[in-house]
């Protein structure tokens, strides 16, 4: 897996500071050696995700993911190997050997370049002459200069071919420009054409502030109003937030987002002193992009224009109340208790007829915006609401009925029942009928809902991970020493659970490594999230004549478990023998003889089930284990 060298890796560990890294993620609180928060990788409310600075690992005891640094920014920024690892060199200012990886890795730092180049030669476009038009239009937009500089807004030059021009002229090839999505290919006569022009620029960046995609908006009536990229190796619609590497760290310190649609309803509000401010990029929201909220705060406002429009987005975001694909939970809280910690509190603002946030924030201010999330309410709640109001203009029982399934279906998805049961009495009542007969429809509902979800990998403590096992492989990991009296006689075929039997081979190639420096060598998440739950046992080791009774302990059962594995085959070899018509196996049936006389347990353990020795081999039967000659 490693495209670096362990040398290069070690060093890198060495020098950050898996603690640090987290918690810009996960808020930690100490908890003796090792640190302790919340889970950003499975839903909880109560912490069992463990950092442990000195060994450099972080393991969840809740969904057994664990790994070290480079694993923990793989899975939180979506990054791959080589790219965590340049992530934390640069970090902790590690120089990495020029090593080119594979050919796809440098394809993706290719198109990143040309995306960067591009936001420049967009930017410089939108300051110099000839970016009068796109100037013009921010400015009676209100946009402050010193803000579209900081969002990297560009201008797209009028003309078929600027940036191809541009781009030939810093030997960018035609064809990355059009992996890229900045250019089309012509319909006929072959060559490319920009495919922004005449636009005014919005830069979509990921986590790490990389260029990965163009929002372009048009001044006038052309049409579309907006266009945007199109999926590329570096862009999937839906996954990310425009302006999320800039709002990240205010929605960490506030604990809140704010989710516009526009690009420019975000600009606005940055502007206004509301940096936690992020854009669905001119969709509705998507269960990813809450999960990646998610990480940072643990309420997400999102606003609604009260007209026909807004109501829309409503229902479609009632539909999110269902827990997303990525196994993140959302419970909207009427109240906004802080309670539920593990879950996303979603909240809906409505703004004044006919406004959007932008507009809103232009004509009235930042305290008319601060109002209008003030007086936000619970997702759930708004569709509650909007689901009663639709059985006034619905007569009779029929809509009577309608409006009793639409509501149990969405008490059904409150995770805190206490809630659950609250809203559906308040509801019952405005509806007219029982409440426990809504109730019961709910939890009906709810059950049918909620189907198990794909299992993460067993936690180190699950069952199913044999305890001598484990064992063995806690005083490999965590007693250098023992490992080379160890590694001599257990054999791989001693260990069953299949993680675990990774770690022993792993050991095996390297018996000099520290244990965390394994990391690396592990083939998969089950096997990383193993060592770091092994490596987070907080034992106390140092007592070195305990640690001898151990070794000695294991010794003598590893010693056993051989001669049991070496009877086992002896006996099948005497019976299949017998059963092929051989009957002289002396060398055989005296090894066989030898073997048990060394062992009482042996005997009992091996033979007690077959303890009528017969004279006679059945032919049918080479299982059956033949005892005398
Ligand atoms: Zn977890």
């Amino acid at each position: 897996m490693a495209t670096y060298s362990d040398a290069v890796l070690d060093e890198i560990r060495s020098r950050v500071d898996i603690v640090d890294i987290v918690s810009q993620f996960v808020g930690l609180r100490k908890a003796g050696a090792s640190w302790k928060g919340l889970c950003p990788f499975h839903a909880e409310k109560t912490p069992s995700f463990m950092v442990n600075p000195a060994r450099g690992i972080f393991h969840c005891f809740g969904c057994g993911v664990g790994g070290d640094a480079f694993g923990f920014l793989m899975r939180q920024d979506r990054l791959s190997f080589p790219e965590a690892v340049r992530a934390l060199a640069r970090r902790g200012a590690v120089e990495l050997p020029e090593e080119r990886a594979r050919g796809g890795e440098s394809d993706r730092e290719d198109l990143y370049r040309a995306m960067h180049l591009a936001e420049t030669f967009y930017a410089e476009n939108l300051w110099r002459a000839g970016g009068e038009r796109a100037r013009q239009y921010l400015e009676t937009r209100g946009v402050d200069p010193t803000v579209a500089k900081r969002f990297g807004l560009g201008y797209a030059p009028d003309g078929w071919d600027s940036l191809l021009s541009f781009m030939r002229g810093q030997n960018i090839p035609d064809d990355l420009l059009e992996k890229a999505g900045l250019v089309v290919p012509r319909q006929t006569g072959g060559g490319f054409y920009d495919r922004f022009r005449g636009r005014l620029l919005f830069a979509i960046r990921d986590l790490q502030g990389r260029v990965v995609a163009f929002g372009g908006r048009a001044f006038g009536d052309e049409q579309p109003k907006y266009l945007n990229s199109p999926e590329t190796p570096l862009y999937t619609k839906g996954q990310t937030l425009y302006a999320i590497d800039l709002a990240r760290d205010a929605i960490r310190a506030k604990d809140r987002a704010l989710l516009v649609e526009g690009y420019l309803d975000c600009l606005m509000a940055h502007q206004h002193g509301f940096p936690e401010t992020v854009a669905t990029l001119g969709t509705a929201f998507t269960p990813a992009q809450l999960a990646l909220l998610r990480r940072y705060c643990g309420e997400v406002v999102t606003f609604f224009d009260a007209d026909a429009a807004g109501q829309k987005a409503a229902e479609r975001a009632e539909e999110l109340l269902e827990p997303s694909r990525d196994s993140v939970a959302w419970a909207v809280n009427r109240s906004g208790s802080f309670a539920d910690a593990g879950a996303l509190r979603l909240r809906v603002a409505l703004l004044p007829a006919g406004h959007d946030p932008d507009t809103l924030l232009r004509s009235e201010g930042a305290g008319a915006f601060e109002e209008c999330i003030g007086r936000s309410r619970s997702l759930l709640s708004y569709a509650l609401d909007r689901a009663l109001t639709d059985t006034r203009d619905m007569s009779g029982a029929r809509g009577r009925a309608t409006a009793f399934a639409r509501i149990a279906m969405i008490l059904s998805k409150v995770s805190n029942s206490e809630e659950a049961l609250a809203l559906s009495r308040e509801a019952a009542v405005k509806l007219g009928v029982d409440a426990a007969q809504l109730w019961i429809e709910a939890q009906r509902l709810g059950g049918a809902l909620r189907r198990p979800a794909a299992g993460p990998p067993p936690a180190a403590s699950a069952p199913g991970v044999p305890l001598a096992e484990k064992e063995l492989l806690l005083l490999l990991l965590h007693v250098p020493a023992s490992r080379a009296a160890l590694l001599q006689i257990v054999d791989e075929a001693d260990v069953a659970h299949p993680p675990l039997r990774a770690l022993l081979a792993a050991l095996r190639r390297r018996p000099d490594a520290a244990a965390e420096a394994l990391m690396s060598d592990l083939p998969g998440d089950a096997e990383r999230g193993m060592l770091a739950a092994l490596l987070l046992d907080e034992r106390d080791w140092s007592d070195a004549e305990t640690v001898e009774t151990v070794v000695t302990q294991f010794s003598q059962r590893f010693d056993l478990k051989r001669r049991l594995r070496r009877i086992r085959e002896v006996s099948r070899a005497i019976a299949e023998g017998q059963a092929a018509g051989d009957v002289s196996l002396p060398g055989l049936q005296a090894e066989l003889q030898a073997l048990q006389r060394e062992g009482q347990q042996a005997r009992e353990l091996t033979l007690g089930g077959s303890s009528e020795p017969r004279s006679q081999a059945r032919p049918s039967g080479p299982r059956g284990v033949h005892t005398n000659g």
